[in-house]
């Protein structure tokens, strides 16, 4: 029940973000009902959760996830963690 969602939400996101960042998408990996709990970046594998009042509702729990992962800076290496200094 997931998989239409699911990709309905990865397309907001990347087509949100395709001027800048083409190549990383943000999936979900936990659902809570039709909410979309966590979340990683296929870039950098960066973990994203949902706090628990945006849980209740699917609106709030996607502008939550889009909002962090649009505001992460994806590592080149996947296990080293996103430089903040503003470098480029
Ligand atoms: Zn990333």
């Amino acid at each position: 029940m997931s998989a239409p969602f699911c990709a309905t939400l990865v397309y907001l996101l990347s087509g949100r973000m395709g001027k800048l960042m083409p190549k990383r998408l943000l999936r979900v990996i936990q659902w809570i009902g039709l909410v979309p709990a966590e979340c990683v970046c296929t870039v950098c594998n960066r973990n994203f959760k949902v706090q628990l009042h945006s849980l209740s509702r699917v609106s709030d729990a996607q502008k939550a996830l889009q909002l962090k992962f649009d505001q992460h800076k994806c590592a080149n290496d996947g296990g080293k963690p996103p430089i903040e200094s503003s470098g480029r």
